[in-house]
């Protein structure tokens, strides 16, 4: 691609409650699988740069965690600190609300925030495919008096609705600016890293409520053998029970979670996997600040 003056680049935070849809719209902007989408909320627990480059534009894209009422745990208040430093960060704002004539607690932290950098900032309201239409018009209405969004766009992340719209608008508002990133590039987060989100996604979609939380993958062996890559996981729990929830009667679970995850690790690298996944409790993970790190939860 040779150089064009008029070229844009800037780095975008997606912002917004956990479970509002933020990964999901990363995902339709970039086309591909880079943050993991779960029913459950603050599945995403890094900031995960995305990036679309086109002809005239490169933009990277971060999928912040949800931004937590309570600061329970190291993890939780380290999310906090990450969503204000995004911000800082970025060029452009993207926040994310549900589609609901209301504005939350997590919201007016978000505003207060967004008003303090003085960044521009969008607002897209999500799910409007589970909203009638006239249910619209007063979520736009009441975000509109805060007057601090240059543009408030309703959008339907998971059906790809006003999904161009958005990166159009993202467009508008980036400076000008040389890429920073080589253009075959989706994200400077490693494959192994991808491959424990990938593990951990499943994890989130086949346990209940209390299993997902209390878990981690660390990828401890990543091994390129002649036609396949043999990869070794563990996964982290807090507790001796949850081992054995993991596991499952005769480990019936921990081998569909095995078989979930290879094929889309497969999927997603291009090349045959072998897997192997352990438990291994871990007491008091969330809170210890060097694991955390050695994991890539935290920078
Ligand atoms: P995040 O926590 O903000 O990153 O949210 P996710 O992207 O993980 O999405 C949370 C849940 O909302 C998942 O079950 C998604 O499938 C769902 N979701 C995301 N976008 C939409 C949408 O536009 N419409 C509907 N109905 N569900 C959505
Ligand atoms: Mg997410």
């Amino acid at each position: 691609m040779e150089y064009k003056k008029d070229f844009k680049f800037g780095l975008v935070a997606i912002i917004g409650r956990p479970n509002v849809g933020k990964s999901t719209l990363l995902n339709a902007l970039i086309g591909e699988f880079v943050s993991i989408i779960s029913p459950k909320p603050q599945t995403t627990r890094v900031n995960i740069l995305g990036i679309k480059t086109t002809q005239n534009y490169q933009i990277a894209f971060f999928d912040t965690p949800g931004m937590l009422e309570k600061t329970k745990y190291e993890l939780h208040k380290t999310m906090v600190e990450e969503v204000k430093k995004v911000i800082e960060g970025s060029d452009v704002i993207v926040m994310m609300v549900e589609p609901v004539p209301e504005i939350g607690n997590i919201e007016k932290n978000l505003i207060e925030l967004i008003k303090k950098s003085g960044k521009p900032a969008i607002l897209t309201i999500n799910k409007i495919d589970k909203v009638p239409k006239k249910g619209i018009l007063p979520v736009i209405d009441i975000y509109a008096k805060e007057r601090i969004f240059k543009e408030i766009i309703p959008i339907s992340a998971s059906m790809g609705e006003g999904v161009e719209l958005v990166e159009k608008t993202i467009v508008n508002y980036l400076p000008y600016g040389e890429k920073l990133y080589p253009e075959d590039e989706l994200s400077d987060k490693t494959e192994r890293f991808f491959v424990a989100e990938i593990i951990r996604e499943k994890i989130f979609n086949l346990y209940g409520e209390e299993i997902p939380y209390s878990t981690a993958v660390e990828i401890d062996e990543w091994k390129e053998e002649d036609k396949r890559i043999y990869i070794k996981a563990i996964i982290y729990v807090e507790k001796d029970s949850q081992k054995g929830i993991i596991i499952g009667k005769s480990g019936e679970k921990i081998k569909k979670i095995g078989a979930l995850a290879r094929r889309d690790i497969e999927k997603k690298i291009g090349k045959k996997v072998f897997l192997e996944l352990w438990v291994k409790k871990k007491e008091g993970w969330r809170r210890d600040r060097a694991f955390l790190k050695r994991i890539g939860y935290i920078s």
